[in-house]
């Protein structure tokens, strides 16, 4: 008999909350990571008394109120609303697009101005039916704010011209005719109180765990120890690069701790021009509203991914998502194998949508 019902390959997000069901269903789990730490993108380390998000800035959203009751059952989240500042060449900008970015821009104060500027925007460019991340951002905000908040950041965070990305990425971003600078749609939003280290914990609670552990270097031995296992690392490493290598996008992050209470006023600040070489400056301490003596910022640099990089994005252009769906063919064809997550799903997933996906999943 083998010693463990699941092996879950990888302690993030997805892992430890299929663990977390799992156990509550009586199985026995061993959770396995190649990182030193539990917590995938989600982890956190304590500086001068602050949570810094070590693999980028995150806040949880959803609009389902059963998935912020399950994740306040395990840690409570406070009441942060993201509202990043966008940095032009020096000048301010609210985001996401709403009124107050167009005051900003255009001076324009009715929602009707607005309108009009956009739609006389959109007919310039010509574009009827949106095709690629340029055409799409145009007719949602028109050139001038493509221009400015939108074509400098996406090009460096993709490494791709706008003209060759899929539309839905920009979709992600609100444009709302309201002066309201919250940068997410849904009803509910914060940060775990303690950081997502708590939540991560809490939820592998009763799991054995290793960390400092790939599955790949001793992966008989692994599949040994368990009847079915979990795998949430990446598709194409499962099944040894067979179709060829998916790409993903990259992040490189330098943290500063400095002397001062308050750096920028602001937990997320984006550089939209194309020659600052960072995407975001992320103030962590905003998160939680800390009022520590000193103040850590991390500066967000995208780069293209090689061997030995943490994969971040999925890059879902038509060669890639061409790739993956030859994978999840095979993937599909397994019987005691469970591929989630973002990597394993090679899908450019939120926080909630793990939690919603997993909460509906039934553990046999
Ligand atoms: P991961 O967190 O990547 O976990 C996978 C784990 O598997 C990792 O710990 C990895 O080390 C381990 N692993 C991989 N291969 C192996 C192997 N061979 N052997 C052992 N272990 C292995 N979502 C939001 O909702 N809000 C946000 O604000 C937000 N901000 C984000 C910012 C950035 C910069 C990024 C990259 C993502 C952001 N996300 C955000 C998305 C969020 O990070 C993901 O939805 C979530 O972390 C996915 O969890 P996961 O378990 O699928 O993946
Ligand atoms: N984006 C942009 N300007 C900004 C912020 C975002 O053009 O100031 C675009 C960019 O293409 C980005 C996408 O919107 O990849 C989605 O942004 P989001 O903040 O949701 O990205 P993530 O949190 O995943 O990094």
């Amino acid at each position: 008999m083998r010693k463990y019902d699941y092996l879950i390959v990888g302690a993030g997000l997805f892992g430890a909350l299929f663990a977390y069901k799992a156990i509550k269903e009586g199985k026995r789990v061993m959770v396995i990571d190649k990182r030193p730490h539990i917590g995938g993108n989600l982890y956190c380390e304590t500086i001068e008394n602050i949570q810094v998000h070590k693999y980028g800035a995150h806040i949880f959203h959803t609009s389902d109120k059963a998935v912020w009751d399950f994740v306040n059952s395990i840690v409570e989240f406070n009441n942060y609303i993201n509202a990043p500042i966008a940095n032009y060449k020096g000048k301010l900008y609210n985001l996401p697009f709403n009124m107050n970015t167009f005051y900003a821009l255009w001076g324009t104060k009715t929602p009707a101005e607005v309108h009009l500027k956009i739609e006389s925007q959109r007919k310039k460019a010509g574009i009827e039916n949106p095709q690629n991340l340029e055409e799409q951002a145009i007719s949602l905000v028109g050139k001038d704010i493509y221009e400015i908040l939108i074509k400098g950041y996406t090009e460096k965070q993709w490494g791709r011209k706008a003209t060759d990305l899929p539309a839905f990425i920009i979709k992600r971003l609100p444009v709302r005719f309201t002066f309201d600078n919250n940068y997410f749609n849904d009803k509910y939003q914060g940060i775990p109180v303690g950081g997502y280290n708590k939540l991560i914990e809490g939820l592998l609670k009763g799991a054995e765990i290793c960390c400092n552990k790939d599955y790949f270097e001793d992966r008989e031995v692994w599949n040994q120890c368990a009847d079915k296992i979990v795998f949430t690392g990446k598709i194409d490493e499962y099944y040894d690069f067979c179709f060829g290598k998916l790409e993903y996008r990259s992040l490189r992050f330098e943290e500063e701790i400095l002397d001062t209470e308050n750096y920028q006023g602001n937990a997320v600040f984006n550089f939209t021009d194309s020659e600052t070489p960072y995407t975001r400056i992320i103030e962590h301490k905003h998160f939680e509203f800390g009022n520590q003596p000193k103040t850590v910022i991390s500066r967000e640099y995208p780069s293209e991914w090689h061997e030995g990089a943490e994969p971040y994005y999925p890059v879902n252009d038509h060669r890639n998502s061409d790739l993956y769906a030859k994978y999840k063919r095979l993937a599909d064809k397994e019987e005691s194998v469970i591929f989630g997550g973002r990597l394993a799903e090679y899908k450019y997933y939120d926080m909630h949508h793990i939690v919603e996906k997993v909460l509906a999943m039934n553990i046999v």
